[in-house]
């Protein structure tokens, strides 16, 4: 079905008048290939980890309780975390990606439920730790010690997150900027109702799916890209049958 472009909308905004997008990206499984804490607690903490994982996964605590347990288990100097950290890829594609961002003035910013400290460091081997990073807080405890403190948490998350991605999306989308969505799992899960399109693959795919979200399924940043390129210039073309039924 194709609708022309002054008549197309997404939540009642009409596309002629709202071409100002802002774009919040995921980090783990998203920008950076693998998870990048899990990859951390796997190298230098102890087993039990893997128990608080657990727990988490059966819903007994939220990731916040989750990640403040499994970060005070680790036991690396900094050199040996940030040699772990350098060895971490990420997408090829997204700083390309992030520099398209940058000359079409979409604001772009990594949300995470992550650790901001992994993701400044990953992200300025490309030169692009001056982007904006809501993440959890890596603080140093003592000699070769973690703790973790969560100045994005929300009292009132429904998923008890460090980082509560679906307050972060309201307070960054307030006004008339329409927001995408760009993730893959389940600390996206929120966010992706509060957004006004959803780029999403693995997990964040069927969610959207399930819950009748507006979204487009992606690949990778090449893809995501490309898709983010059409949207700018003729989003009727996205076929986003969520959206344009
Ligand atoms: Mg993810
Ligand atoms: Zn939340």
């Amino acid at each position: 079905m194709t609708i022309a472009r002054d008549t197309s909308i997404i939540k009642g905004v009409s596309w002629g008048q709202s071409m100002n997008w802002r774009v919040l990206s995921d980090f783990d499984g998203t920008i950076a290939l693998e998870d990048v804490t899990d990859s951390i607690l796997e190298r230098f903490a102890s087993d039990d980890w893997q128990d608080i994982e657990t727990d988490w996964k059966n819903g007994l605590i939220g990731s916040r309780e989750c990640m403040a347990r499994q970060i005070a288990l680790i036991r690396a100097s900094r050199k040996d975390l940030d040699d772990h950290l350098d060895q971490i890829a990420i997408d090829p594609a997204f700083p390309a990606f992030a520099a398209f961002c940058r000359t079409m003035d979409v604001p772009l910013t990594v949300v995470s439920d992550g650790l901001d400290y992994a993701i400044r460091r990953i992200l300025g081997r490309y030169g692009l730790d001056d982007l904006p990073i809501l993440a959890n807080r890596l603080e140093v405890a003592g000699p070769a010690r973690y703790r973790l403190s969560f100045p994005h948490a929300n009292g009132a998350c429904a998923k008890a997150s460090g980082t509560c991605k679906c307050k972060i999306a309201e307070e960054l989308t307030a006004g008339r900027a329409l927001s995408l969505l760009i993730g893959d799992g389940t600390s996206d899960m929120c966010a992706a109702g509060s957004v006004d399109l959803v780029f999403a693959k693995d997990k964040l795919l069927g969610h959207c799916r399930d819950q009748g979200l507006p979204f487009v399924a992606f690949d990778d940043f090449n893809h995501a890209h490309g898709l983010l390129a059409t949207l700018l210039d003729e989003p009727a073309r996205l076929g986003v049958t969520a959206v344009f039924g």
